[in-house]
């Protein structure tokens, strides 16, 4: 449907859980986390309820994130059930790929289209040192796995300056080898990634062409999202840049989140959003629901408010989903 602003609302960002088995240093702290209770996270039927409601108003594709998506137990069965619902067109997931490989036949089975893998460093240490856990050869066989199967695949990195900037080249590279797409996502001051500082696009833009030479503007749409694309001579995939401080795409924001607790969250920087959970335990029924929610989407903000800090700023990115 469209919001106020012409924008055609088609996606939903689903974060499943807000646990994770990494650490992330920018996203999470090592310690004291205080979870969702349990009986505040949305059930697999209120998922799928909300799925089933937002795509009678047109969400045609759907994103589960987390915290880690792979942690929460049954999610083969909730992607093959969204897949299910008249109207979905797509369903992907973002993981950081600890648990993917094992799992990946049953995820494609299931209907899974295409899956974004988090990787910020190539070399052990270093990944040990930002997800503070030494799984980087899961992640790693992760995306082979999904390669393999032939599963289109995306690399997420958040380029951090002083912790991977010297290696986001060798990250790019991959998508010199293969046929996939590296993004670099600048950091956004939520929660703990307020400690680090990000490193500017022209920068790395720059990083990038000093090894593989002038870049090449890519007007192919790649994706559902707000990824600018580059490519390079003789590379098999792209490079995207997602600005979201710096060069903000909310003119074309084509999304609303949904976070682990039932928040629908309009804007990833924003407070505005609805909080679902008491009217699905609250015994409202489907058409109370799709007046909430497409009363929801018609307020979507304009714009974030990452520039007014303060305003709306999320504190945890687990809990909203990237
Ligand atoms: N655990 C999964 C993963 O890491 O892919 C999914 C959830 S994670 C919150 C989704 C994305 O958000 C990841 O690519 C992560 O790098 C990114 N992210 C987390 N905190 C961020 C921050 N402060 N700024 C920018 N991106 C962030
Ligand atoms: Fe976990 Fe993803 Fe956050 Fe890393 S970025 S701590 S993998 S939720």
């Amino acid at each position: 449907m469209l919001d106020n602003f012409g924008r055609e609302i088609d996606y939903l960002r689903i974060s499943v859980t807000d646990r994770c088995n990494l650490r992330c240093i920018y996203c999470m702290p090592k310690d004291g986390v205080e979870w969702i209770p349990h009986e505040n996270v949305l059930t697999f039927e209120e998922i799928l309820r909300i799925c089933r409601v937002f795509a009678s108003l047109g969400i045609r594709k759907i994103k589960l994130t987390g915290g880690e998506p792979l942690v929460r137990h049954g999610i083969a069965g909730l992607i093959r059930d969204i897949k299910a619902i008249p109207g979905i067109k797509q369903i992907t997931l973002t993981t950081n790929g600890v648990l993917f490989a094992p799992m990946a036949e049953e995820l494609v089975a299931a209907g899974l289209d295409a899956v974004t893998f988090s990787i910020d460093s190539l070399k052990r240490d270093r990944y040990a040192d930002i997800t503070r856990f030494d799984h980087i050869d899961e992640t790693e066989a992760a995306i082979r796995k999904a390669m393999e199967l032939g599963l289109p695949v995306k690399l997420n990195c958040v380029p951090l300056r002083g912790v991977n900037e010297d290696e986001l080249p060798d990250l790019a590279a991959l998508a010199r080898d293969h046929d996939l797409q590296v993004r670099m996502i600048e950091l956004m001051p939520i929660g703990c990634g307020k400690q680090f500082s990000g490193i500017p696009f022209s920068e790395i833009l720059t990083s990038l062409e000093e090894r593989f030479g002038p870049s090449i503007p890519c007007s192919e749409a790649l994706g559902n999202g707000p990824a600018s694309y580059v490519s390079f001579e003789g590379f098999k995939g792209h490079i995207g840049f997602i600005t979201a401080l710096t060069h903000p795409f909310c003119a074309s924001c084509n999304r609303v989140r949904l976070t682990s607790s039932g928040f629908l969250k309009l804007c990833l920087n924003h407070p505005d959003g609805v909080e679902l959970l008491p009217l699905l335990r609250g015994g409202a029924d489907d058409e109370e629901l799709k007046k909430v929610l497409s009363d929801a989407i018609l307020r979507k903000p304009l714009r974030h408010h990452f520039e007014d800090r303060g305003v709306g700023d999320p504190d945890k990115m687990n809990s909203i989903g990237g």
